[in-house]
């Protein structure tokens, strides 16, 4: 390693890489980054299609102060890279009565909605209690889990050493043994509110009923920081890290698979590229997959290990890209049109491992923001529907069909879009098995690995691997998870890990 700082090879070039590979070079490492695929920014990929532009992955964006701190770190503005637009109402939620509302952004008016969407259920006063829940979850999590490497709460919090009676208070407020789904439903007593509420464990893929409390804090990140969208799409966001990566001296190589990690006593030599290449590094910080990443690029002992752990795959999805002819006026950016049973949706999806038979659709409507998304007075529609990891027995070739007819009329029937066959123009779509190819992902997970389990359900693999030295993991199948925010927190926590090691190191050579 010289004194410059140790040379750092990043597989992947997701959201997760792109993130560490700012963040290693910023602190004066020498970086290349390589991806399989011939773009870079993996899942935050995009489509275009005769004059639809479409983003394909994830379309909504929170948090944004993890992006701010990333760009800090160079020293730069995110102002500069991106132009970041609020959207307040978030997301317009169509229920399967026919019934709707829009979750607003600020607490005492989404209260005040709520008690006249549902009179007499006193439902705004215990959404007000509810994010007060989500809230103290959020300072909790801020404590213990985020922004550092963490594997598990021995990791974080030192039993023996701490356990004073602040810390016995923060660990038994993190409502151990209590899920999502039931922490909401003990605040809010309406069946469609609390579905609403429900949904923010979509964005880790999990079931809100066997996901632990502590996901709640997603409320109040989405209350206290907003949602955005970047102009141009969230492919903006990758585009604008991979500028940074690049300026701050980072080599991209696309086109490029990592056959292998070379290992010698247990720490990292180098990596081995599918064409046979070996390239020597320091240290390697891995955007694969984690599980992936100790089966299939570490292997032997370390691997079978991994092989042999029981280690849950995120849901997956189908997702539509319809380019429309004519706008549907009475949508927002962003909206959710609701299953008929939330606990038969999730059932379906998390335990029974099939496609739900009456799905919640997601629609990402970009053109009212973004008009370069389509033709004059067109619509770039996004439907995205969550669906089961792919089980053995999945052929998605012969399930498709007849699931994109299911979602069609789950449109028709609660969206108010009985047309939207007729201002079709363009269409394509991407399945759990394209997902899985993609991205060598676990099972096509989209979201890395379930946070399910009310006790540990929200620990993953770690950033700084136990096992090898030098290997740092980043990405939604490493800590703190998936989604955007915390894919990017996640590589620059690996960064940060790799860094402190690395001067650790120096100053014993100096020594
Ligand atoms: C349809 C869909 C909708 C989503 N919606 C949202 C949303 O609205 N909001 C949100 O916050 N999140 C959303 N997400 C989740 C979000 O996209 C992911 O959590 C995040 O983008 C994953 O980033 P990552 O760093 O884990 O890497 P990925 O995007 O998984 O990228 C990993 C990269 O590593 C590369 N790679 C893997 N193995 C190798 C190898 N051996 N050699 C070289 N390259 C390799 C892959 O090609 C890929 O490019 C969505 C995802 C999908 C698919």
């Amino acid at each position: 390693m010289s004194a410059q700082g140790s040379s750092v090879a990043v597989i992947g070039g997701g959201l997760g890489g792109l993130a560490a590979a700012c963040v290693a070079a910023a602190r004066g490492h020498k970086v290349t980054l390589y991806d399989k695929n011939a773009w870079i920014g993996g899942k935050a990929a995009v489509l275009h299609e005769d004059g639809f532009r479409f983003d394909m992955g994830p379309t909504i964006l929170t948090v944004p102060r993890v992006l701010e701190r990333i760009f800090a770190e160079a020293g730069r503005n995110l102002s500069d890279y991106l132009d970041l637009v609020r959207l307040d109402p978030q997301w317009r939620c169509f229920f399967d009565d026919g019934t709707q509302i829009d979750l607003q952004e600020n607490i005492d008016a989404m209260a005040s909605a709520m008690d006249r969407f549902a009179p007499g259920k006193n439902t705004g006063e215990g959404y007000k209690r509810f994010q007060e829940i989500s809230a103290h979850l959020h300072e909790i999590s801020n404590k213990f889990f985020f922004w550092k490497p963490v594997e598990d709460l021995f990791d974080t919090i030192n039993i023996r050493a701490n356990m004073n009676p602040g810390t016995l208070r923060d660990v038994l407020s993190l409502r151990m043994g209590s899920s999502v789904a039931g922490t909401i439903r003990s605040k809010v007593k309406d069946e469609r509110l609390a579905q609403m509420l429900d949904h923010f464990t979509q964005y880790v893929g999990s079931s809100p009923y066997g996901s632990p409390a502590v996901l709640c804090a997603i409320a109040h990140m989405q209350a206290a920081d907003g949602v955005w969208y970047p102009m141009g799409g969230t492919r903006a966001v990758a585009e604008a890290l991979a500028k940074l990566a690049t300026e701050l001296g980072a080599t991209i190589r696309t086109d490029s698979d990592i056959a292998s990690l070379k290992i010698v006593n247990n720490a990292v030599e180098g990596v081995v590229l599918a064409s046979g290449e070996t390239v020597a590094y320091d240290n390697v910080i891995s955007n694969m997959d984690s599980i992936r990443t100790y089966r299939e690029l570490v292997g032997g002992e370390v691997g079978e290990h991994y092989a042999k752990k029981d280690f849950e795959p995120a849901c997956s999805g189908v997702v539509l890209y319809l380019g429309l002819n004519k706008r549907y006026d009475h949508v927002l950016h962003h909206d959710f049109v609701f299953s008929r049973d939330p606990e038969e949706e999730f059932d379906y999806i998390y335990r029974r491992g099939e496609p739900a038979p009456d799905p919640t659709c997601y629609l990402a409507a970009p053109a009212a923001t973004d008009p370069s998304v389509a033709p004059e007075g067109g619509e770039a529609l996004y439907v995205l529907v969550h669906t089961p990891y792919l089980r053995p027995h999945h052929d998605w070739s012969q399930m498709f069909p007849a699931y994109r007819q299911v979602i069609i009329d789950k449109l028709k029937r609660t969206a108010g879009m009985a047309d939207i066959e007729e201002r079709i123009v363009v269409e394509r779509h991407l399945t759990p098995q394209d997902i899985h190819d993609r991205y060598k992902v676990l099972n096509g997970a989209i979201y890395g690995l379930a946070s399910h389990g009310k006790f540990m359900g929200a620990f993953k693999p770690g950033n700084r691997s136990r096992q090898v030295q030098g290997l740092y993991l980043a990405g939604g199948a490493a800590h703190p998870g998936p989604g955007m925010p915390m894919v990017m927190m996640s590589g620059w926590i690996a960064a940060d890990a790799l860094d402190a090691d690395s001067k650790a190191e120096n100053l014993r050579d100096v020594s």
